[in-house]
């Protein structure tokens, strides 16, 4: 029986592995998931001990991908994927404390676990439509923080174009340098004189112009594309398999915005890794950490923080995983994701959030709680943190049930992206790894454009031809 994806709404058409990827959301709305979980036995978990992490990659993925991809094709893609990292172990943990771990997601090109499922993801889509002799072309906005990690997943892939919008004049140095200083024909960064908001404006006035949509293929690389969700499990199997699982259980703390990252876990444990907790650590923003608490989802006001990456609204990957509460029942999901766009807010019964209670716990942790735990955690290491990865260790730390499990608590970006944060809490200013120690010498390339969007339309139209 082959393996096919259906979606948490449940009414749009049931695809292979490859069409998810290129779908992205559901025609209804929806994510994908997999209609039958393949599941790794001890045994099966055990053959995979000492693998690397591309091989390892690979054993994971491949019963996912269910054939849509030769294997050996798939190899070489996870292979290439991987290779620009700058740890040989691609995934490092390191210890922190006893029998508590840091998971180091940040040796991928644009320093932060993003990488790891978008280096992957990049040449697939390229993979997948050089095959049936098409082309795509991937718009998205940027606050600084995200956008690189998108443009050195698809730079120089054949098959697509790229192009990026960020606030002209609001977003870090370094950030935009990410993005500009990328020598690629098929990168295209648009300095937009506008606000953050106004740019994804921009991206969503683009997608729901449907002429134009169709005659760019327009497409996005967003957190709910299910192949980024399978790229992460890897880290987690990685991780256990580390740790020594299956024959000791393992939990994990993971800062979290989208959801994304903490459901690959999540989807790990379904494909059998023993995961004994989950703790799900937000910063003020905390719209999980009070639905734990209380079993109410309820949108609030979105402020910033040390950690901007985490600073979001709704949690769109939640919807994955309230489909597996409620037994995959695509109604339920439906009534509740209408209710939060009605009203701003839904709710869980008692008796499921005693279930999600069983593998979670939530923590919150303000900008300063999240100082603190990086001057506490370099006084007592020497490690520096960035934000995000303060607020994972905090939460581990403070949630943490069982000392004789491990807790490893996920960095998801390297301190050298926030350095004033970190200089600031410790006194050290991170310096950049060598692979961007010459980022400020390199050359940029951006345009400026007015916040308008028939100009940025038209740009669109020229980028994305100028290479067919
Ligand atoms: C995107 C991001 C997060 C949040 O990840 P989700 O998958 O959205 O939960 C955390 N930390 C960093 C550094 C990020 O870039």
């Amino acid at each position: 029986m082959a393996l096919t994806y259906h979606s948490t709404r449940g009414h749009a058409p049931v695809l292979a592995f490859d069409d998810v990827l290129l779908a992205g959301l559901a025609r209804d709305g929806g994510l994908y998931l997999p209609q039958q979980w393949p599941r790794f036995t001890p045994a099966d978990l055990r053959s995979l001990a000492g693998l690397s992490y591309a091989e390892l990659a690979v054993r994971v993925m491949a019963p996912l991908l269910d054939k849509t991809i030769r294997e050996d094709d798939f190899a070489a893609l996870v292979h290439d994927a991987y290779a620009g990292f700058d740890h040989l172990a691609v995934a490092p943990l390191s210890q922190l404390g006893s029998n508590e771990w840091l998971l180091e997601l940040f040796h991928g090109p644009t320093l932060a676990f993003k990488d790891y499922a978008l280096q992957l993801l990049g040449r697939l889509f390229d993979h997948v439509l050089k095959a049936r002799g098409q082309r795509v072309t991937i718009v998205g906005a940027t606050s600084g923080d995200t956008g690189s990690a998108a443009i050195e997943a698809c730079r120089d892939r054949e098959a697509i174009d790229i192009i990026i919008l960020h606030p002209h004049g609001r977003t870090s140095d370094v950030q935009r340098r990410q993005m500009t200083t990328v020598a690629a024909a098929n990168v295209h960064n648009i300095a937009l004189e506008g606000t953050f908001d106004d740019c994804q404006d921009m991206v969503k006035s683009m997608f729901a112009d449907q002429a134009f949509r169709d005659q760019l293929q327009l497409s996005a690389v967003n957190s709910i594309n299910w192949a980024r969700i399978l790229g992460q499990t890897v880290y987690y199997m990685a991780a256990g398999l580390a740790l020594g699982a299956p024959d000791r259980e393992i939990a994990f703390a993971v800062p979290t915005g989208n959801f994304g990252n903490v459901y690959a876990a999540f989807a790990a444990k379904r494909m059998g890794l023993p995961i004994s907790q989950l703790v799900v650590g937000s910063n003020a923003n905390d719209i999980l950490t009070r639905f734990f608490e209380c079993g109410e989802m309820s949108i609030g006001q979105v402020v910033a923080t040390l950690s901007p990456s985490m600073d979001i609204q709704i949690s769109s990957n939640f919807e994955r995983y309230l489909f597996d509460i409620y037994g995959e029942n695509a109604a339920e999901v439906t009534g509740r994701m209408g209710a939060l766009r009605q009203s701003g807010q839904f709710s869980v019964d008692q008796g499921r959030m005693a279930e999600i209670r069983a593998l979670f716990d939530g923590f919150r942790l303000d900008d300063q709680g999240t100082s603190e735990t990086i001057r506490r955690v370099f006084s007592e290491t020497g490690i520096l943190l960035d934000p995000h990865s303060a607020i994972g260790v905090a939460a581990g730390r403070a949630r943490r049930r069982r000392t004789d499990i491990p807790m490893v608590a996920l960095a998801t970006a390297h301190a050298a992206k926030f350095p004033d944060a970190v200089a600031a809490a410790t006194g050290q200013r991170p310096p950049l790894p060598p692979r961007l120690a010459d980022l400020f010498q390199r050359q940029e390339r951006y345009d400026v454009l007015p916040n308008d969007l028939e100009a940025v339309k038209a740009y669109v139209r020229r980028a994305a031809r100028g290479r067919s």
